[in-house]
């Protein structure tokens, strides 16, 4: 049996994966993932967004 995701050296799977801050959808290993880099309470914090369209509505809320 050959493993697909085991020569890829990330250990990213459905329980581990960061969600959407809009939508709420578990990102695995998408193309589409986008991660921004904010500062909250002097911490910095990384958003993870599912694609551009998510992003683009988080802006829209600032
Ligand atoms: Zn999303």
């Amino acid at each position: 049996m050959v493993d697909p995701t085991s020569d890829l050296g990330e250990d990213v799977d459905e329980s581990t994966a960061p969600e959407c801050t809009i939508c709420g959808e578990k990102i695995v290993q998408s193309p589409t993932h986008r991660i921004v880099t904010t500062i909250e309470d002097g911490l910095v914090a990384y958003r993870h967004f599912c694609s551009d369209e998510c992003r683009d509505e988080w802006h829209d809320d600032d």
